[in-house]
C-alpha cells in the first residue's frame, strides 16, 4: 500500500500527516518551527517533523508515494525553496523544501503551494460539490487568497497570485501595510492591522467612548472583539472592519467568479459572528455578478496541513475525481 503525506510550515509551527491511500490520517507531527540560525536548520526541522509523523504512523518515509507541502512564502518555484520570509529571523534567507522532501521520500512526486493555495485545495477536496471555482480567503496575521479558477490552482509565474491582502481598498491610503505600501486591505483589516486602525478611528471622532488599552504595546485586534458589544469605539471598529473586508471580497468575487468563498485564519475563526456574517450581508448588496456562497472551513486550524495531503493525493489540484 502507498501512503501520503502533507507538510505545513507556518511561521509558528511545523506540522506533517501521513494518510493512507483512501485518504485517512494515520500520523502525525508538530514541532515550533525553528528559528534558525539558517535555512536549513528550517528545512531539518521539517524532515524531522514528516519523519515523526510516518513514525506515528509506523511507515517508512519511503512508503510514502506523494507529498504535498503548504508553506509561508515567498518562493523560488524553480528551485522548490522559500526566499527570505517575512516572518522569521534575517539570518534565514533560503530554506529549500521540494529537494529535501523528494530525497526523505524517495518521490519526485512534491507539490509545493504556498499556505493560501493550500487551503483551496483543502477546501475543494473537502466541499460538497468538489468546485471547479472557488476562493480560499485567510484573515489572520495577513490577509491573502488562494483560488482555484476553471479547475486550476492560479499560482502566476512567480507563485505570487492571490496576494489580495495587498489590493488597495482606501484610496486616501491613509495606513501603511507591512509591505511599506500605502492603502492595502491588510493594513486595515489583519490581525497586525486592526490595533493601528482601531487609533486612527480613535483620533478622528475623540467623543466615541472607549475603555480600549489604545496605547499599550500589548493591546491586539482581540482586544477589540473582546468588547464587542460593550464599547463604543469597539463597535464602531468592528462595523467599519466589515466594510472594508466587504470591499475586498467584493473585488475578489468579480475577479474570479467562484461559487463558494471560503474563510479561514485566526481572526475570521475565532469571530465568524463578527467577521464573516457582515461580510455576507454586505456582499449580496455589493456584488453586480452571481453572489457566491459565503462559509468558515470546517477544517480550522488544520486547513493547510489538510490541503497538502489533498494535494499529495490529487496531483497538486485538491480535484477528488483525480483521486490516484
Ligand atoms: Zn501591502
Amino acid at each position: 500500500m502507498g501512503y501520503y503525506a502533507g507538510v505545513d510550515l507556518g511561521a509558528t509551527n511545523v506540522r506533517a500527516v501521513v494518510a493512507d491511500d483512501g485518504g485517512t490520517t494515520i500520523g502525525t507531527g508538530r514541532n515550533g518551527t525553528p528559528r534558525g540560525p539558517t535555512g536549513i536548520d528550517v528545512t531539518e526541522g521539517v524532515l524531522e517533523t514528516l519523519r515523526e509523523a510516518c513514525a506515528d504512523a509506523g511507515v517508512t518515509p519511503e512508503s510514502i508515494v506523494a507529498a504535498g507541502i503548504g508553506s509561508i512564502g515567498p518562493f523560488d518555484l524553480a528551485e522548490g525553496a522559500v526566499i527570505d520570509p517575512a516572518n522569521l529571523p534575517d539570518s534565514i534567507d533560503r530554506i529549500p523544501l521540494t529537494g529535501p522532501i523528494s530525497k526523505l521520500v524517495d518521490s519526485e512526486e512534491v507539490y509545493l503551494h504556498n499556505d493560501t493555495n493550500a487551503g483551496v485545495i483543502g477546501e475543494r477536496f473537502h466541499a460538497d460539490r468538489n468546485p471547479d471555482d472557488m476562493v480560499y480567503v485567510t484573515i489572520s496575521s495577513g490577509i491573502g487568497a488562494g483560488v482555484c479558477s476553471d479547475g486550476e490552482i492560479l499560482a502566476g509565474w512567480d507563485g505570487n497570485a492571490g496576494e489580495v491582502g495587498h489590493y488597495v481598498v482606501d484610496p486616501q491610503g491613509r495606513l501603511t501595510c507591512g509591505c511599506g505600501r500605502d492603502g492595502h486591505w491588510e493594513a486595515y483589516c489583519s490581525g497586525n492591522g486592526i490595533p493601528d486602525y482601531t487609533r486612527l478611528l480613535a483620533e478622528d471622532d475623540p467623543t466615541i467612548s472607549t475603555s480600549l488599552p489604545l496605547e499599550e504595546p500589548d493591546f491586539t485586534a482581540k482586544d477589540v472583539f473582546d468588547l464587542a458589544g460593550e464599547d463604543e469605539l469597539a463597535d464602531y471598529v468592528i462595523d467599519q472592519l466589515a466594510h472594508w473586508n466587504a470591499i475586498g471580497v467584493t473585488n475578489v468575487i468579480h475577479a474570479f467568479a467562484p461559487i463558494v468563498v471560503s474563510f479561514g485564519g485566526a481572526v475570521s475563526l475565532h469571530n465568524e459572528d463578527l467577521v464573516v456574517d457582515p461580510i455576507r450581508e454586505r456582499v449580496a448588496e455589493m456584488v453586480m455578478t452571481n453572489v457566491p456562497e459565503i462559509r468558515v472551513t470546517d477544517l480550522g486550524d488544520d486547513v493547510v496541513v489538510e490541503g497538502a495531503l489533498a494535494s499529495a493525493l490529487t496531483q497538486g489540484t485538491g480535484d477528488r475525481r483525480r483521486l490516484e
